[in-house]
């Protein structure tokens, strides 16, 4: 196809790729320093109960506040932030600071039952040795329980995971934090494995829950999302389902029996002060 496209395209094509490796290259360098000046923030999009629409919890969402790009989205620079290694100290800074604002939440909705907070793991987070010794001190300098806390890491992660790298997880599920395999369906683990792993929640990835935009619902998708929440259930796992944009798939996905819900339809991830206004509101 490039060669039929003819020189120009050809160049027009090396130019795009240069620039945008140009692009990637200037943020790697800027990562470092963007930390320190406190250009990172957090959004945080609710979690919602399918059976009566209230607020479960909350996953955090990190964002970088370029002062030439603006606002960048975590798939353009968690891949550097991982390369470089910078996602250690990003990583433990998302935590803290998501750990906090939970605090904060929980101590002022005291009886709305236990807020959680989710937060995302890379692959390098799950390789550091001081991943557990941190959480720990994470949590008791903050005050919130353990089983407030899910840290959600990719099925892809997992994949042909030793005991080596499962051992900091099974140690933080057994303090009670939660663990949940982000993204699930998008990789190729055995589903037999599942046994194997200290997760509790399965997140069920937004792709699945695409096919049940349409109306009907794609009946595939549906036979396929009916087996995953039958077997996860079989395993005392919870079902979360990212993606929801639609009433309709809400409905569709309750009907199923999965447990919590994600999406467009409830909410875009925001500022914390949203999270704060649904929980005043008692529901979705
Ligand atoms: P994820 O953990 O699977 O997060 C869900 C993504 O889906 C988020 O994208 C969210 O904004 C988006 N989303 C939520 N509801 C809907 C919906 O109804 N429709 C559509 N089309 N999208 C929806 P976002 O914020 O761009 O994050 C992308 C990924 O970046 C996350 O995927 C997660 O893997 C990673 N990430 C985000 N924050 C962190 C972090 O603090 N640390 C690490 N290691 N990774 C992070
Ligand atoms: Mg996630
Ligand atoms: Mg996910
Ligand atoms: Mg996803």
């Amino acid at each position: 196809r490039a060669k039929a496209a003819g020189g120009n395209r050809f160049a027009l094509a090396d130019a795009a790729a240069d620039a945008r490796a140009i692009t990637r290259h200037g943020l790697t360098t800027a990562l470092p320093t963007a930390l320190d000046r406190g250009e990172f923030f957090i959004e945080y999009q609710p979690l919602v109960h399918l059976g009566d629409g209230t607020v479960h919890g909350a996953e955090a969402l990190v964002r970088w506040c370029h002062p030439q790009h603006g606002v960048l989205g975590p798939d353009r620079f968690i891949p550097l932030a991982e390369h470089t290694g910078l996602i250690v100290p990003l990583g433990r800074w998302v935590l803290e600071e998501s750990v906090r604002q939970a605090n904060f939440w929980q101590e002022r909705h005291t009886d709305g039952g236990p807020l959680r907070i989710n937060v995302n793991l890379s692959p390098t987070q799950l390789h550091h040795p001081g991943l557990v010794a941190e959480t720990v001190d994470v949590l008791e300098r903050s005050g919130l329980e353990p089983g407030a806390l899910c840290l959600e890491v990719t099925e892809s992660a997992l994949i042909g995971a030793d005991d080596d790298l499962l051992k900091p997880l099974r140690q933080l599920a057994e303090m009670g934090v939660d663990i949940a395999l982000d993204d699930f369906g998008t990789g190729y683990s055995n589903l037999a494995n599942l046994r194997r792993l200290p997760v509790s929640v399965l997140k069920l990835d937004r792709s699945f829950t695409q096919g049940m935009q349409q109306h009907p619902a794609d009946p595939v998708d549906l036979k396929i999302v009916e087996g995953i929440v039958a077997l996860a259930h079989s395993l005392d796992l919870a079902v979360t389902v990212e993606g929801v944009e639609t009433g309709a798939q809400a409905e569709q996905l309750r009907r199923i029996g999965c447990d919590t819900a994600q999406g467009w339809y409830y909410a875009r991830p925001g500022a914390p002060d949203r999270i704060h206004s649904l929980l005043l509101a008692d529901a979705v």
